[in-house]
């Protein structure tokens, strides 16, 4: 309480204080980068010199030397900021699976009910509106958004990788742009801008997610040229100017002796270090530590914290500040006693990522720090002194034991002491969302992670995560690029690793779809055999593999694995469709017919039984034929299809059938204003046309 009345003294010029009444305008601009490591930063000890004036706002605030991320990932990490939880808490553990839970109160939701304008520009597909990060922002705008542009990257024909203002008028004309899923930071600005302009009363809190520094590594010029040996440090300038701008904007308003400014990143980026060359897999600092910096009113000028802090201490600071009442639940602190210098309570610094859990059985990988000591829990501990060794070099878990145990009982001891919390909710992704993803390099599964009960015990289980970090890395690298790269090549990359990891069906899954992008039929059969080799009772190996089978013409193999998938699961409806398909192309009529009685038998489906009346009423042999059956189960299935011209068109082939031409020709009639009104395609109308006109004529359909 003590630093807030500080900080109205600073501000009595501007603002009433000391009656107990809110001052009329405290913004909050929380800045996240993505993929932002701490020492790309000249605050943070970088010579490069991309970050003038990130470093210039370092040095009129407080620089939190050692910052750490709760997780190497964007939504779980973002979750963290948002609500000062760590994941065992919050359970959002993975992109593009997890969400945050309804329950978790927010930043965003705290600030708003006390009432402030709730604003946020997110860049990224992974923090849009579905994952739940959207709670308490009034105004939020994500990928989907109306009006928002994709970021875009050309592909040279040397197959570089560019922002299209830095490919050359001379390549341009060689060079192809494809849309990323993210915003550039350009867009971020503007709109992070407008939202400025118009809260300039204030109180607001404005959240900016800047995604450029992710990878593609493709600065906009002149950033590119300019950083053309490092287009990391590239990215970082340019995002690094765009924040200028927007701190400039807030001066400009003059809101700057009435606003908090906190940058931070999400999480780092491996370049290369212990292998890793992006971020999800591993836990060493060069992911985990981030930069950390508030300015503002009652910030002062210039000061640098040593002691270790994590992202989940930036809500408690901000409601702190703001003279908001402390969320209990929270694990971070509030960092404003050492806005003061005085010291922080002693306390675990935790993180941790499960994303090794898509590829291969292993435990979630954690690290706990306190202090100058850093474990990482795993089944060869690893045991660093940052002070000594920042860059993680020399495993002192051998030579440090009691340490080491020591580290070890604080992590069970948080692991323990976790409190029942809502499970996340899964986000059910669609497949469009899942390709997206897949395109921005994020791999991503079929179910919640924390589904597993193990995910929060100490006990560690299967192998050493590290080496196998060290075998997928190059593969998380080539299936970032499978949208603009080669499929082919992103193939062969990962068919090394399904081998090398040959029980992995993470790797497999993603390889089969790899394998149909890349129109590698063959291959894509055998990758689908060997998922049923690894695990028989996977529902979406057997229907895959059925379909594309079918589509192959490999009608043999393809009436075996259907049959099989239905003896499984009768009601797959898809590999029953394809199944009598597949006898129908055999000319086997009979079958194709028993094949759909049987699942209508089996199961309620509108779908099957508009299938099997079409099939009753226009098979050529006389004796399968059978017309007052079709129709009825025409009339049966009719009301459950809605709107349908097609169905439409199955009651009237039957009416004709049972001799009730007139009402055929009126239920054609209706089926065919109602597919020009759904704007149909024209292989349907044409269709429609050919049976209106033989029911004119008196003749017969037949199939
Ligand atoms: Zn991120």
């Amino acid at each position: 309480m003590g630093l807030r009345w500080l900080g109205c003294l600073a501000l009595a010029m501007a603002f009433a204080c000391g009656d107990g009444a809110q001052p009329s305008a405290r913004n909050v601009l929380l800045i996240t980068i993505d993929t932002l490591r701490a020492d790309a930063l000249g605050a943070y000890g970088s010579a490069r010199g991309a970050s003038p004036h990130l470093d210039e706002l370092a040095k009129r605030g407080v620089v939190f030397e050692q910052a750490h991320a709760s997780s190497p990932n964007t939504l779980p990490s973002h979750a963290s900021i948002l609500t000062g939880l760590q994941p065992y808490h919050h359970r959002v553990r993975e992109n593009g699976v997890d969400k945050l839970a309804e329950q978790s109160v927010t930043l965003a939701e705290r600030l708003r009910d006390a009432g402030y304008a709730t604003g946020a520009e997110v860049a990224a597909i992974v923090l849009n509106r579905p994952t739940g990060i959207a709670q308490g922002f009034e105004h939020f705008r994500d990928l989907d958004s109306p009006g928002v542009q994709r970021k875009q990257i050309a592909v040279a024909a040397d197959g570089s990788l560019h922002d299209p203002s830095a490919v050359d008028a001379q390549q341009r004309g060689d060079a192809k742009t494809f849309d990323l899923d993210s915003r550039g930071g350009a867009e971020v600005t503007r709109d992070g801008i407008t939202f400025l302009r118009e809260h300039r009363s204030g109180p607001f809190f404005l959240w900016l997610h800047y995604y450029d520094p992710h990878w593609p590594y493709a600065p906009p010029t002149p950033f590119e040229s300019r950083f053309a040996d490092d287009r990391y440090a590239g990215e970082i300038a340019f995002t690094d100017e765009s924040v200028a701008r927007v701190i400039a904007e807030v001066d400009q308003l003059g809101l700057g002796e009435n606003t908090l400014v906190v940058v931070t990143g999400d999480h780092g980026e491996g370049l290369g270090d212990h292998g890793e060359s992006r971020h999800s897999l591993l836990v060493y600092q060069s992911t985990m530590h981030v930069p950390l910096v508030f300015a503002g009113p009652g910030v002062p000028r210039g000061q640098r914290v040593a002691a270790p802090v994590q992202t989940v201490d930036i809500a408690p600071t901000i409601l702190a500040w703001a003279g908001l009442e402390p969320d209990p639940a929270a694990d971070g602190v509030s960092l404003l006693p050492a806005f003061e210098g005085h010291t922080l309570p002693d306390r675990p610094v935790y993180g941790e990522s499960v994303s090794l859990r898509r590829f291969v059985e292993v435990s979630p990988l954690r690290f706990v720090r306190e202090g100058r000591w850093k474990l990482i829990h795993k089944i060869a501990p690893e045991l660093y002194d940052l002070v000594d060794d920042p860059a993680e070099a020399h495993n002192l878990a051998g030579a440090e034991p009691a340490r080491a145990e020591q580290l070890r009982e604080k992590l069970k001891g948080l692991l323990a002491n976790r409190r029942d919390a809502p499970e996340a909710p899964n986000g059910e992704l669609d497949p469009d969302t899942q390709r997206r993803l897949e395109s921005l390099g994020y791999v991503v599964g079929s179910s919640s992670s924390n589904s597993d009960p193990t995910l929060d015990t100490i006990e560690v289980r299967g192998v050493d995560p590290t080496p196998l970090a060290a075998k997928i890395d190059p593969f998380v690298d080539a299936l970032g690029a499978t949208q603009f790269v080669d499929a082919q090549e992103t193939a062969a990359l990962l068919e090394k690793l399904s081998r090398e990891l040959p029980k992995s069906t993470g790797v497999l899954e993603v390889l089969i779809n790899v394998q149909l992008a890349a129109g590698q039929a063959e291959a894509a059969v055998e990758s689908l055999r060997r998922g049923i080799g690894i695990d028989p009772d996977q529902q979406r190996y057997w229907t895959n593999l059925g379909e594309l089978l079918t589509r192959m013409g490999r009608n043999g193999e393809a009436r075996d694995t259907l049959t099989e998938t239905l003896r499984r699961w009768p009601c797959e409806l898809g590999s029953r469709t394809h199944l009598a398909n597949v006898y129908s192309r055999a000319g086997a009529r009979a079958k194709q017919i028993a094949v759909l009685e049987q699942g209508i038998e089996q199961c309620s489906s509108p779908a099957l039984m508009n299938d099997l009346a079409y099939q009753l009423a226009t098979v050529p042999a006389a004796e399968l034929r059978d017309g007052k059956r079709a129709l009825q189960l025409a009339e049966s299935m009719i009301g459950s299809l809605g709107d349908n011209p097609l169905a439409l068109d199955t009651l009237a082939v039957a009416q004709a059938e049972a001799g009730r031409r007139h009402e055929a020709r009126a239920t054609l009639a209706q089926a065919l204003a109602m597919a020009e009104r759904q704007k149909l395609p024209d292989e349907a109308l044409r269709i429609l046309r050919e049976h209106a006109a033989k029911v004119d004529a008196g003749e017969a359909i037949r199939e």
